[in-house]
């Protein structure tokens, strides 16, 4: 019997290469497809590699006659929303045209399961809390269209051509493969855990805290911390579902709990046993007020729970990476 293959685009990035170990875990083989623009080679370990740009169809086409995946993870996508406002075309033609080649080329050879990373930034400043995937979809950045359209585009395509596919809208993917083997390495980083572990390993300075002035009770924005290999597994359930039901899925993946980042930087105190160094910035434009999701249906629709997304695992299986890479000892 052969091994069951997935193609992960953009495996050879953070919440990628989590999925690629989850795939191998799971018994399948992952397949990584990746221009390493942002993913790094180092975090491709458990699988073939194969070097290319989703939009370039010829190399997509090549890469799935020479595997024959049976679905495809697709993580590939430019992430951070200051750069979206600043090079909207770039965004658009890697998020949107990017997927839709991808697509294009998944149909005509024949492979019809589709996982997409999609995020709660569709939602812009929701109305209401828990975020249920109801609420209405008014994204507030460049990023969050690229991939509110990119969901459209896949409903337009599945309703006319039978692409099955998962859209999993992510909340604030944060921590490390309890393993230690991959975590977080963008550049540059803008999220808050390494951010903040940087500053209280010393490194690089004073964090900026943008805004402590909000309508919550520490004045400092809420945010849904999911650890990055539960998130990960989530992605084989759903891969499994809509194979089996032959559906499709558009859920909201977080851990179901609001944190400040306050909260957040307390975590990261009791992990490393310093104080975090902040320097109190202004808001950050586009940072919505609070964001967490219900996650009554994507428990309901794949029977995932969160397993390691309490605040304290997230950070302390960050440091653990971390003080590694920064060769902290
Ligand atoms: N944040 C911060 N300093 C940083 C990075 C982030 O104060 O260096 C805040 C940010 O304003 C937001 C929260 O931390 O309120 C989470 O930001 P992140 O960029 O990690 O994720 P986002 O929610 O924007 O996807």
């Amino acid at each position: 019997m052969t091994t069951e293959r997935i193609l992960i685009v953009g495996g050879a990035g953070y919440i990628g290469s989590h999925a690629a170990k989850a795939v191998r875990l799971s018994g399948r083989e992952p397949v990584v497809f990746d221009d390493l623009s942002c993913g790094h080679e180092h975090a491709v370990r458990w699988g073939p590699l194969v070097k290319g740009d989703i939009r370039n169809a010829g190399a997509v086409r090549a890469a799935i006659r020479e595997y024959r995946p049976s679905a495809v993870m697709q993580f590939a996508a430019r992430i951070e929303v200051g750069e979206g406002e600043k090079d909207p075309a770039h965004f658009y033609d890697n998020n949107v045209a990017g997927t839709l080649n991808l697509v294009r080329v998944m149909l005509e050879e024949g492979v019809r399961n589709l996982v997409f990373s999609s995020t709660c930034a569709i939602y812009g400043d929701p109305e209401r809390l828990p975020l249920t995937e109801d609420l209405p979809k008014r994204p507030v950045s460049v990023y969050g269209r690229t991939k509110l359209m990119t969901e459209q585009m896949l409903e337009d395509v599945s309703r006319a051509h039978g692409l099955r596919f998962a859209a999993l809208r992510y909340f604030n993917a944060a921590g490390a493969d309890p393993d230690g083997e991959i975590g977080e390495e963008h550049e540059p980083e803008t999220h808050l855990v390494p951010n903040a572990l940087k500053a209280a390993a010393g490194l690089g300075g004073a964090m900026k805290l943008f805004g402590t002035d909000y309508p919550t009770p520490d004045g400092t924005c809420i945010r849904d911390f999911v650890h990055v290999t539960d998130l990960a597994e989530a992605h084989i359930l759903a891969a499994e579902t809509i194979a089996a039901r032959d559906t499709n899925l558009q859920l909201n993946l977080g851990a179901g709990q609001g944190r400040t980042v306050m909260e957040v930087l307390r975590a990261v105190e009791r992990a490393t046993g310093k104080p975090v160094p902040v320097e109190i910035a202004g808001r950050r434009a586009g940072d919505a007020v609070a964001l967490y999701a219900d996650t009554t249906n994507v428990t309901r629709e794949l029977g995932w729970t969160p397993r390691l997304s309490d605040i304290d695992t997230v950070v302390s299986t960050a440091w653990a990476f971390h003080r590694k890479a920064w060769k902290l000892g």
